[in-house]
């Protein structure tokens, strides 16, 4: 998720390229993506490099439910920035604008790393409770037989009355 953008920095603001990547699989820290592709466009502005990227990533997740691991499946888009630390043509050290990231900086070899901005578009799209399908029956919570199987012979009735005053702790009747 590298590239060298000597030849934009060089280049009249404008100029564009285009790259398209496949990943597979892709480590990023925290964060094992099964495939990573999509498309990247990389143009020279005024003070950086511009970047607009299109991706797909699939990513093992542990349904919320049944707790197994399945693929998921995130797309997503970003426009990120990159400023150089050093200038192209003199050599001379650049500093980053105020308020810019470190991961937006283009290192002193002219290398850009999009790496960061995709773990965290990754991290941002995956889901808050994964669900291998939208209609998975989940485990029953009294046998711990996974119910997408079969069901089990436990009564549909969980409730049990010794819990219910923890479930509803503002409940009047407490005592
Ligand atoms: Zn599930
Ligand atoms: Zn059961």
């Amino acid at each position: 998720m590298q590239f060298n953008v000597a030849g934009l920095l060089k280049g009249a603001v404008g100029a564009t390229q285009r790259h398209l990547l496949d990943e597979a699989p892709l480590s990023l820290e925290d964060i094992q993506a099964e495939r990573v592709w999509g498309a990247v466009t990389l143009m020279r502005v005024n003070d950086g490099v511009w970047v607009r990227g299109d991706f797909r990533a699939t990513v093992e997740c542990a349904c919320s439910r049944c707790l197994r691991s399945y693929p998921a499946t995130v797309s997503f888009h970003f426009d990120e920035t990159y400023y150089p630390t050093l200038d192209i043509a003199s050599g001379v050290a650049i500093t980053l604008p105020d308020g810019a990231e470190a991961d937006a900086a283009i290192d002193n070899h002219h290398i850009l790393d999009i790496s960061e901005a995709i773990r965290q578009n990754i991290i941002l799209g995956l889901p808050m409770k994964p669900l291998c399908k939208p209609a998975c029956a989940g485990i029953c919570a009294r046998c711990g037989r996974d119910m997408n199987e079969s069901p089990c012979a436990c009564p549909q009735d969980t409730g049990d009355p010794r819990w219910a005053a923890l479930k509803d702790p503002l409940s009047p009747d407490k005592n």
